[in-house]
């Protein structure tokens, strides 16, 4: 009895390893700028998960698992960090690494229009990720300024460039597998945001394969295709109509305030967009904004206060203009120990915050402290 279990057991470990070593290397497209790519050992590194309520139109799947996430720069499009657990490592900035059987390579260059952002103290760096996993190397651009030559030259040997549908980035690589994303999606989402679906960038190119699943093989030295067109995960979902009926009233709201219309009337489209959507930050925020507009700091308070214990899942860049925000009404209502433990949280995301407000609650800290 107890061969035949183990005889069994033995039989089952060589059927799980026979799967194991079946698995092979592959590209997984979310939607908008977000892969996830997979090693045959079945280590999952994902690449700039985007935000589900900003802008995209649709969200991001709840269940994607991953052992690691890269992000380029930390624009909500780009950087969802929140969907993954604490537990998950997060790499932003550049260097070499090595995870399991990944090795990850950050260069570190710039954003486009990196000057025009960064004058505002906005965060204007973007780190090319380049993941080499079984031999194949897969390039990240994020939404870097068009790489230099010295950057090109680091990513000379690469098989895959993963690049915004731009003939100025696309011309750079004619060695790689270009993969266009970072486009609009007019197969999951009725949204209009500020991008123009890829079919235009494609027309006048050659060597284009348009792939039906959202899912790839990738090969060394891969001839098959010039440029490779992913379809977008069929775990994408549209937003809700509760979050656009909320947009719809933020939109009546801004357009009432631009008009200097009444306040109350302001006022009462963003209570609407909050009703309309609690899960999401956007009509606690703008109703935060205005009130701290007519220095209503008391208020201001408790919107937000209400805001952090209400909404699940909050776009850290949002999170971090409300938590200045709160901060600042805090400091007003004389809770300055309340301010400071915003201020802490912000000082602790020296590479999200904006750079003007990390200076800001240093200072902030520095004089509590002492005069604690
Ligand atoms: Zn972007």
């Amino acid at each position: 009895m107890i061969k035949r279990t183990l005889l069994f057991l033995v039989l089952i470990f060589q059927l799980i390893g026979s799967y194991m070593q079946a698995q092979s290397l592959k590209i997984e497209y979310i939607a908008h700028a977000a892969f996830v790519i997979e090693s045959s050992q079945g280590t999952r590194v994902v690449i700039d998960p985007y935000h589900s309520y900003r802008q995209m139109g649709f969200t991001f799947p709840e269940d994607i698992p991953a052992d690691l996430v890269l992000i380029t720069h930390p624009h909500y499009d780009h950087d969802g960090s929140q969907y993954f657990s604490k537990n998950t490592p997060i790499y932003r900035d550049a260097g070499l690494y090595r995870f399991n059987d990944v090795l990850v390579t950050g260069i570190a260059s710039k954003h486009s229009f990196a000057e025009q952002i960064g004058k505002s103290g906005n965060q204007n760096y973007n780190t090319i990720w380049v993941v080499e996993i079984d031999g194949v190397k897969i390039a990240h651009l994020g939404d870097n300024e068009i790489p230099t030559t010295e950057e090109v030259q680091q990513l000379a040997d690469v098989d895959y460039i993963i690049g915004h549908p731009r003939d100025a980035y696309y011309e750079l690589f004619p060695n790689a597998v270009y993969i266009p994303n970072h486009y609009l999606l007019p197969e999951v989402t009725q949204h209009k945001n500020w991008m123009q679906p890829v079919d235009g960038w494609l027309t006048d190119k050659q060597g284009v394969v348009q792939l039906t699943t959202n899912t790839y093989t990738p090969i060394k030295g891969d001839t098959s295709a010039e440029i490779l067109v992913f379809m977008p995960s069929n775990k994408v979902q549209e937003w809700s109509s509760e979050y656009y009926s909320a947009l719809a009233f933020i939109k009546e709201g801004s357009e009432h305030e631009k008009a200097s219309g009444d306040f109350d009337t302001i006022i009462t489209a963003y209570d609407k967009a909050i009703q309309s959507a609690p899960f999401v930050m956007d009509g606690y925020y703008v109703k935060a904004v205005t009130l701290s507009r007519k220095q209503k700091h008391k208020e201001v308070i408790s919107v937000l206060e209400q805001a952090f214990a209400t909404v699940p899942d909050i776009d850290w860049g949002v999170e971090a203009k409300a938590r200045a925000l709160l901060a600042e009404a805090y400091v007003t209502a004389n809770e300055l120990t309340l301010a400071y433990h915003q201020y802490v949280w912000l000082r602790r995301h020296p590479r999200i915050v904006n750079r003007n407000t990390i200076e800001k609650a240093t200072t902030y800290i520095k004089n509590y402290v002492e005069n604690r």
